[in-house]
């Protein structure tokens, strides 16, 4: 009888080896008690966290994160940050053509970003993450869109917006207004705009990724003066993709966990390739930072060879045994998988076994 309690203690604890986060939004259906029974679901399979978005929505994370806590998961906030569609017109970024993204976008309709060097975008959003983490059952706010928006475009993703992207993009080459340029002409005595090709110039493509790092470390500040956690939602890398496409230079940020987006398909690479990019954000942080391995999972699997859209595209329930083991023996804290709702009973029965497997390595 006390064998038996101590050997299912211990395979409580080996399955923890593996902490397992995901992704999901609140949609249409959710209710508390879809919540409950989701959440106590996935925790069957060793998922220790949420990245739950219910976007700023205070009733809905109240609920959401509540039921999170009585099923003894850990609750980030997941929010998207820089891209907000209601805000002051001047608030947002512009980029080298004079185009502000309030009235004209890069890519999407919804790539409306604000300029995280105006105060009172700053302002502005700490204090509604702020109100966020004031909720008792929020372990950690999780900035998403914590960037400017992608001046080079994922691989994966070029021939879907008919881009070939060698180069930086003008059109989403961000942000030109008045005071970013006077600002860098401040500090460096350059004047951006008289500048032939600014995408050669080093110092440049560096004030933003300061700019980025310098909000980022002002909001951690307010959060944590709450008592609470911040985690982010980054590109791959950090040196590799996230600085130079989005100019997120993340390894400078002193926030409590990384949830890098290691989406091997948008980058045309295969699963093996996520242990290498998860290698290179670890040793970014000196391992001081838990850096958990982002997944992106197909859900319509069966199809993906006739899936062209990256987006509709991700991970096989074949492929995720090794995205699991490259991420964990590259030093990863564990995983996250976008979305928990993606993944197919074969997809958890391969998620189960990889884990089983790691564990008794
Ligand atoms: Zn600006």
């Amino acid at each position: 009888m006390f064998f038996a309690l101590l050997l299912a203690m211990f395979s409580i604890n080996s399955k923890a080896a593996v902490p397992i986060y995901v992704w999901q939004s609140w949609d249409k259906n959710t209710t508390a008690e879809s919540l409950r029974s989701d959440f106590a679901k996935w925790k069957q399979h060793g998922v220790v966290g949420v990245c739950f978005n219910a976007g700023f929505d205070i009733e809905k994370i109240k609920i959401a994160s509540h039921e999170a806590k009585s099923a003894g998961l850990v609750y980030h906030a997941w929010i998207p940050c820089m891209i907000q569609t209601e805000c002051d017109s001047t608030w947002y970024t512009v980029n080298r053509l004079g185009q502000s993204a309030y009235s004209t976008q890069a890519y999407v309709p919804h790539y409306k970003f604000l300029d995280p060097r105006n105060p009172q975008v700053q302002t502005y959003l700490i204090n509604k993450y702020k109100e966020v983490a004031a909720i008792p059952d929020v372990d950690y706010v999780q900035l998403d869109y914590i960037r400017y928006a992608d001046v080079i475009l994922a691989k994966g993703l070029w021939k879907k917006y008919g881009l070939v992207m060698k180069h930086e993009y003008p059109t989403a080459d961000y942000c030109y207004c008045k005071d970013c340029v006077a600002a860098f002409k401040a500090l460096t005595g350059i004047d951006i705009t008289k500048v032939k090709d600014p995408s050669k110039c080093k110092a440049w493509a560096q004030f933003r990724c300061d700019a980025v790092t310098s909000f980022v470390n002002k909001l951690a500040e307010a959060i944590h003066a709450e008592g609470k956690k911040v985690s982010a939602d980054v590109f791959p890398g950090p040196y590799s993709h996230a600085v130079k496409m989005v100019r997120q230079e993340w390894n400078k940020w002193k926030i409590d966990a990384f949830f890098p987006m290691n989406y091997n398909d948008f980058y045309l690479q295969k699963a093996s390739w996520v242990g290498k990019v998860t290698r290179e954000g670890v040793k970014s942080v000196n391992g001081t930072i838990p850096v958990y391995s982002g997944l992106f999972i197909c859900n319509d699997w069966q199809h993906k060879a006739s899936v062209v859209d990256p987006e509709n595209s991700g991970l096989l329930p074949s492929e995720i045994g090794e995205a699991i083991t490259g991420s964990m023996k590259a030093g990863g804290a564990g995983i996250c998988l976008f979305t928990a709702n993606s993944m197919t009973p074969e997809h958890w029965k391969a998620l189960d076994e990889a884990i089983q497997k790691w564990n008794n390595r």
